[in-house]
């Protein structure tokens, strides 16, 4: 009477969206709890950047994505510099979309290059540059210069009034202190 557990058919119980209890910031452990389950998404490494680039003004790709006969594609805000012609062939540009391209920008998400440091942002190719650019998860150094602390805006400042005892100084984000 051999009892099969199959406890690997779990779709029903979705609400492991992970615990947001918001604290995180002050510690790094690594959990190691990656959801496998996900199996609808996968962890892709981009070996070539550029390949999601407009290779005529190097901005990141974003909707919607022209192309020539070619297959050469161009962004949005080249297509009116272009006047309707490719700048690698010269065929006409601008009436036809790069669908599959589009679709595979849509799909891509990429999380913040301050994850280790708290932030659970997950975002667009084209977002990236503008949530990293305003995270409040980015590092600053401790101005103590003795010090080596490197943490983000809240635990630079627990660390602060921990270890520096100078309680009554509060960072501001983006703001360079000088301490004399
Ligand atoms: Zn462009
Ligand atoms: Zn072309
Ligand atoms: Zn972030
Ligand atoms: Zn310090």
């Amino acid at each position: 009477m051999g009892e099969d557990h199959e406890d690997e058919d779990e779709d029903e119980d979705e609400s492991e969206e992970g615990d947001e209890d918001g604290d995180d910031c002050g510690e790094e452990d690594d959990e190691g709890e990656y959801e496998e389950e996900e199996n609808e998404s996968m962890t892709m490494t981009l070996t070539d950047p550029q390949a999601l680039y407009c290779l005529i003004c190097y901005n990141p790709l974003t909707a919607p994505i022209f192309q020539c006969g070619n297959g050469h594609i161009a962004c949005p805000s080249c297509i009116p510099k272009l006047k309707n012609k490719c700048p690698f062939c010269r065929s006409p540009i601008g009436s036809s979309r790069c669908w599959a391209i589009e679709r595979v920008l849509e799909s891509i998400k990429l999380t913040c290059r301050n994850t280790n440091y708290g932030c659970k942002a997950t975002m667009s190719y084209s977002n990236k540059c503008i949530h990293e650019k305003a995270c409040i998860y980015t590092p600053c150094a401790c101005p103590i210069p003795a010090c080596q602390f490197v943490g983000c805006h809240g635990q630079l400042n627990k660390h602060f009034s921990e270890s520096h005892k100078i309680s009554a100084i509060k960072f501001q984000f983006n703001k360079t202190q000088t301490l004399l």
